[in-house]
């Protein structure tokens, strides 16, 4: 893989209206070092160690996103540094987060997950679930976490009307939400499978890995 080339492409496809999280999970330092050469500095990963691990290693202006689902009992290791949780899936969760936030002075930027693909095992709120969490008097408190809009993932399959389907259902989740909910401005959807439908359904961040780095 040109790791170089690769992160010149997106930005240039993706414009500036469109945020890349470039997805380094399993991925060498020194491989995020060739895209951070290139001008990325935004990095997304999926396990709370190693992302601590490369926040410690690698320079300090990279901004690090967690997109994975996090265990509560880790938030503190991401707490010190971490720019942007893409997979808050409940308010328990949520509560931690403003814990550890407090406790470094910070104020943490999280997206609601929602649920809009077909398979069981992924994680994420049904869309009633989100707008209790947005609309719970506990989240008025939580004064160390803002919630500044969604992220999704669409079914791994073949079949681009349903993927495109998912994608609008979320689209039209976040501008729902965005009317009550003036800090909504990102929506986390599309990764190398899919982006390019994601980005046609509406999305401004997107989560590109393996077709930048290469397969895992
Ligand atoms: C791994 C991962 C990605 C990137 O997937 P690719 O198919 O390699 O682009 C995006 N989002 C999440 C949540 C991931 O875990």
């Amino acid at each position: 893989m040109d790791i170089e080339a690769n992160i010149k492409r997106y930005r240039e496809e993706l414009g500036s209206e469109i945020t890349l999280v470039a997805i380094s999970k399993t991925k060498p330092g020194s491989d995020i070092m060739i895209a951070y050469n290139a001008g990325q500095r935004i990095f997304g990963e999926n396990k709370i160690q190693e992302l601590s691990d490369k926040w410690e290693a690698l320079p300090k202006d990279i901004e690090w996103h967690m997109v994975g689902h996090v265990q509560r009992n880790k938030v503190k290791y991401m707490a010190p540094f971490v720019q942007l949780v893409h997979a808050v899936d409940s308010l328990k969760l949520l509560k931690e987060i403003n814990k550890e936030a407090r406790k470094n002075d910070r104020i943490i930027n999280c997206l609601l997950q929602i649920k809009i693909a077909r398979e069981e095992t992924k994680f994420g709120l049904e869309l009633e679930e989100a707008k209790e969490i947005l609309s719970s008097d506990a989240v008025l408190k939580f004064k160390n976490v803002k919630l500044i809009g969604l992220m999704g993932m669409a079914t791994y399959t073949d079949d681009t009307e349903q993927v495109k389907a998912e994608f609008l259902k979320l689209k039209t989740a976040f501008d729902d939400l965005k009317k009550d909910n003036k800090e909504f401005t990102t929506l986390s959807m599309g990764m190398s499978g899919d982006y390019q439908i994601a980005v046609e359904c509406g999305s401004n961040m997107v989560r590109i890995g393996s077709s930048i780095f290469g397969e895992r």
